[in-house]
C-alpha cells in the first residue's frame, strides 16, 4: 500500500487516488503507451530498464511543460509466459525512478495480455496556473537550445540491430529540475522533450510559433557514441528543446545539466542545419522506434 504523501492523500488501495494540488497550482496531465516490440524489446533491454523508461516518458513531458510531478498511474497487460522476477525488475526500475523524482505510483491496473509486454503510464503534475511552459511561444530571434547530449538511444538501437551488442541499458533522467528552473526564471519562449528526434521536435515548436529555425549543425552536442545524423534525427534522449529572446542570458549548467545553444528562431515556416557553410533543409525525420 502507497504511504499518503502531502499531495497523495488517498493512494493505491482505494476505488480512486485523491490528490491535491498546491493552492493556485493547475494539473498537467500525459499518458503514454509503451508496448513490446514497438517501444521495447525484452531481449534488448533489462525489466529495470524497460521499467524506469515507461515512466521517464511521461515524466519528460511533465518537464518539457516546467511542472513538477506529483503521481503516477501504470495500467500492466502481461502475457501468462512472462515471469515473476521480470515482473519485480519492471517494479524495481519503475518505482527507482519515481522515488527518485519524488513521484507516487498512486494506482493502476493489471490484466493478462495476450500480445506481449503493454504498460499505459499516466502521469501527474502540477505547475502555478497560466505558467505553463507552452510549444508555442518561439519568435524570431530566440535562441534555441538543448540540455544534456544529443543521439545516445539511436546509437544504442543502431548497436542492438546492427549485433554489435546484445544487450543494452540506457537510463534517460527526465529534465524535472531544468524545467522547473527555466519556469521560475522566466527564460524560456517556449519548449518541448526531445522524444522523437531533434529534427522532429523543432518542427513542432515551429509549427506551434509559426515560425522557422537555423541549427548549427557544428553547435549541437552529439553524445560521443553517437553521430550527428543520428543526433539530428534519433528519438528518447528526453532531454529538453527551447527558445528563449536572445535578450536572456543563460548560465552554461542549468541544475547541474549543460545547456547549449544551437540554433537561432527565424521568419518564415522551414528550418535549416548549417553544416561546413552549407545551408541545408532539415527534414523532420522522426523516431520510428523499433519498426524499419
Ligand atoms: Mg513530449
Amino acid at each position: 500500500m502507497a504511504r499518503p504523501g502531502k499531495s497523495v492523500s488517498v493512494g493505491i488501495g482505494d476505488d480512486c487516488a485523491v490528490l491535491r494540488l498546491p493552492r493556485g497550482h493547475e494539473a498537467l496531465v500525459t499518458t503514454d503507451f509503451s508496448l513490446e516490440g514497438i517501444h521495447f524489446r525484452r531481449d534488448w533491454q533489462s525489466a529495470e530498464c524497460i521499467g524506469h523508461r515507461c515512466l521517464a516518458r511521461g515524466l519528460s513531458d511533465i518537464a518539457a511543460m516546467g511542472g513538477r510531478p506529483i503521481a503516477a498511474f501504470l495500467s500492466l497487460g502481461l502475457p501468462s509466459a512472462v515471469q515473476q522476477r521480470w515482473v519485480d525488475g519492471f517494479f524495481r526500475g519503475f518505482l527507482g525512478l519515481a522515488s527518485k523524482l519524488n513521484v507516487q505510483l498512486a494506482g493502476g491496473d493489471t490484466a493478462e495480455s495476450r500480445s506481449g509486454v503493454l504498460a499505459d503510464v499516466m502521469v501527474l503534475g502540477s505547475v502555478p496556473r497560466g505558467r505553463a511552459l507552452l510549444r508555442s511561444g518561439a519568435r524570431p530571434g530566440d535562441q534555441i537550445y538543448v540540455t544534456g547530449e544529443l543521439g545516445r538511444s539511436a546509437a544504442s538501437l543502431r548497436d542492438l540491430m546492427s549485433g554489435k551488442v546484445r544487450k543494452s541499458d540506457i537510463y534517460p533522467e527526465p529534465r524535472i529540475a531544468v524545467g522547473e528552473w527555466l519556469r521560475k526564471n522566466r527564460v524560456a519562449s517556449a519548449a518541448i522533450d526531445q522524444s522523437d528526434g531533434l529534427s522532429t521536435d523543432l518542427s513542432h515548436i515551429c509549427k506551434a510559433g509559426g515560425v522557422g529555425a537555423v541549427i548549427e549543425a557544428s553547435a549541437v552536442p552529439v553524445h560521443p557514441e553517437s553521430s550527428l545524423e543520428l543526433a539530428l534525427h534519433g528519438g528518447e534522449d528526453y532531454e529538453l528543446l527551447f527558445t528563449a529572446p536572445g535578450s536572456k542570458r543563460l548560465p552554461g549548467k542549468i541544475a547541474g545539466i549543460r545547456i547549449t545553444q544551437i540554433g537561432e528562431i527565424v521568419k518564415g515556416r522551414s528550418t535549416h542545419v548549417v553544416t561546413d557553410g552549407r545551408r541545408l533543409r532539415l527534414q523532420a525525420r522522426g523516431w520510428q522506434h523499433f519498426r524499419r
